[in-house]
């Protein structure tokens, strides 16, 4: 991976924001165009926002990509154009947490700090057989101390990158490779036929299920779309425009007849087709939509945006309107 053994600031943070929660087949891509496209901080920092969540287009968890940019302007303009170089002065980064604040330090500055991610919870909670759940304010303090206690002050940077390649690659959460394992006679995990059992987790998370019309409104080569605003999910990304319901009836066409008038506020609506549903699972709720295609000829609301067809790909959209639109061939796949 081109970030390993990385000491620039600006790239392993780059790598490290593109990598959470994402896959490292999936992030290598965008870590890579990012760095084409904005090679320093102060590339980032003069790019707009659309350009930014246009190249975060695909990767989810959109806030990560707003804060990417916000903290880049902020390292350009309060700091010079320099990461901080300590744990604590990067923690005070916008979009920087623990874990990100540490790996940075550790891998660009040699500072003697942990960075406690999943996988090194994962490691720790099996080699010491740690019941409690990581996920409680008591027992993540406990796994950060004992990370932190393990830490070699000569090569904490070496031994973090370690510490989250082994839990990615031999103690995985299913089936961890314990045949193979250097740790398998000090692993009380393994002693115990615990392994499947750890790390604790107190709190699930309920997802939550929404449900959405949204409108494809074509006329003369354009598009109706709009800009998400607002602290809800997807902001600053583009979408057709769409109303959340409670739930979807089971006569459709009824439901979609009166979703739609008073959407538009006009009486004379005629529908081509609608969809099937369209899902998309995101961290904590998971997003229904069936897309209706309107006649535009009627519509006369003049808050509708229209943008020429051609141009949609320049949009940054949400997975879920990308697959429609490619469906649709508006947008290649
Ligand atoms: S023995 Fe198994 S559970 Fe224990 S550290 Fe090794 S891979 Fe993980």
């Amino acid at each position: 991976m081109p970030w390993k053994g990385e000491k620039d600031p600006y790239r392993i943070w780059l790598s490290e924001i593109i990598l959470q929660q994402t896959r490292v087949q999936q992030g290598l891509g965008y870590y890579e165009r990012f760095i084409s496209a904005y090679p320093s901080v102060h590339d980032l920092a003069q790019a707009s926002e659309d350009e930014v969540l246009k190249l975060w287009q695909g990767l989810g968890y959109y806030s990560r990509a707003r804060n990417l940019h916000f903290t880049a302007k902020d390292i350009v303009q309060n700091y010079e154009g320099k990461f901080p170089q300590s744990y604590a002065k990067l923690l005070k980064l916008k979009g920087v947490g623990k874990y990100t604040a540490a790996a940075i330090a550790s891998f660009a500055f040699d500072e003697a700090v942990a960075a406690v991610d999943g996988n090194v919870i994962r490691v720790l909670s099996r080699i010491y057989q740690i019941q409690e759940p990581f996920d409680t304010a008591d027992g993540r303090k406990q796994f950060d101390v004992l990370a932190n206690e393990l830490t070699p002050k000569n090569w904490p940077g070496i031994f973090n990158q370690a510490m989250m390649d082994f839990g990615a690659t031999v103690c995985t959460p299913k089936k961890p490779l314990c045949e193979l394992c250097p740790f398998q006679k000090d692993c009380e995990a393994f002693k115990n036929n615990a392994t499947n059992d750890l790390p604790v987790r107190k709190n699930r998370v309920q997802s939550k299920s929404r449900f959405f019309f949204a409108f494809h409104i074509e006329k003369n080569g354009s598009i109706a779309i709009e800009q998400r605003k607002g602290k809800d999910i997807w902001q600053g990304l583009y979408q057709l425009p769409w109303q959340e319901v409670k739930g979807f009836d089971g006569n459709m066409e009824k439901q979609i007849d009166e979703v739609a008038h008073g959407y538009f506020q006009s009486e004379d609506l005629n529908f081509y087709s609608f969809t099937e549903v369209f899902k998309q699972q995101l961290s904590h709720q998971k997003i229904h939509v069936v897309f209706v295609e309107i006649d535009a000829k009627n519509i006369t609301d003049t808050q509708l945006n229209f943008i020429a067809t051609r141009n949609l790909s320049t949009f940054a959209f949400p997975k879920i309107f990308i697959l429609y639109l490619q469906g649709k061939k508006l947008i290649l796949e």
